[in-house]
């Protein structure tokens, strides 16, 4: 692929973010911190499906909430929920879980989620990857969907569920699905990539609000509205950067707004050291009209 000199440029910037934000220091400001502290590769990724779907308010207590939540299942949560029978788990899990609360979720949602991944991990016998893999000719998001509407009716009809189990078919950007699939599928720091067989090609960055701002900022979208119309674009466009690894530029990107570094207007004053200063047109009159 050759690239003109504006994306030439816009990569060079962005491998300027990486080199910035990509460190052990970002790292800790992020949930990814939770299953990472586990060896076990299905450790990992029931931490990670917990973890990933947690990931929303502020960062330091989720992060609380995200290990006070695992705790119960001690330092092996997969073994743990396959050495107990579904009702066994399920008592022991309501129970521990009792007072346990992050925001919309309560611990009825996550004894829920946890027993669904005792339940999807018995039929594959390997984990969630089996259930999230597109088909042949298949959309990656085809499979999501699917599991996502099998989820809507297994798990209890509480708002924390509800708020899990946002659909991509139907428009949603489904960001913390995302985050949990880079984490499992992609390779390259910071991520587990646990998953082999998964495309990481066709991953789809997760959307927040950090992510959406700064891609409008240095042309990634021209979207207003963060759905998931808008997460394909800004990814379709990072796959022009870089077609095997288009999330590489994500956890940089989120970075820079968790870390409260973006002040949302470039200025010379607030913006000198931002390795994204050249190509961002923050408070511009264009950013402004596409922000609207
Ligand atoms: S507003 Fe400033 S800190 Fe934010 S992306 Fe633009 S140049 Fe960087």
């Amino acid at each position: 692929m050759v690239m003109g000199t504006s994306t030439t440029r816009l990569k060079d910037r962005l491998d300027g973010l990486c080199a910035r934000y990509d460190t052990a220091l970002a790292l800790e400001k992020d949930p990814l911190i939770v299953p990472l502290a586990y060896t076990n590769p299905l450790d990992q990724e029931v931490a990670a499906f917990v973890a990933a779907h947690l990931a929303y308010g502020r960062v330091e207590p989720m992060i609380r909430a995200v290990r006070g939540a695992l705790a119960p299942l001690g330092p092996n949560p997969a073994a743990w929920l396959r050495d107990r029978s579904e009702p066994e788990a399920r008592n022991a899990l309501n129970h521990a879980l009792q007072s346990w609360v992050w925001r919309f979720h309560i611990g009825l949602d996550l004894a829920a989620w946890l027993l669904a991944w005792k339940r999807l991990d018995l039929e594959s016998g390997e984990g969630l990857e089996p259930h999230l893999l597109p088909g042949t000719g298949e959309d990656p998001d085809t499979s999501l969907s699917r599991l996502v509407h099998r989820l809507r009716l297994e798990l209890p009809a509480t708002y924390g569920a509800r708020f899990s189990l946002p659909d991509p078919q139907e428009g949603a950007a489904c960001k913390r699905w995302r985050m949990f699939l880079r984490w499992m599928a992609r390779t390259g720091w910071p991520d587990l990539g646990l998953w082999t067989r998964y495309p990481a090609d066709r991953l789809v960055i997760p959307l927040d609000t950090h992510v959406a701002r700064v891609s409008r900022f240095i042309g990634l979208t021209r979207r207003a509205t963060p759905d998931g119309k808008m997460a394909r674009e800004i990814t379709d466009a990072l796959r022009r950067l870089d077609p095997q690894d288009p999330l590489r530029y994500d956890f940089a990107l989120s970075h820079l707004g968790i870390l409260g570094d973006c002040p949302g207007v470039r200025k010379p004053s607030t913006c000198a050291d931002c390795p994204l200063y050249s190509v961002c047109r923050a408070g511009s009159e264009c950013a402004a009209r596409i922000s609207r």
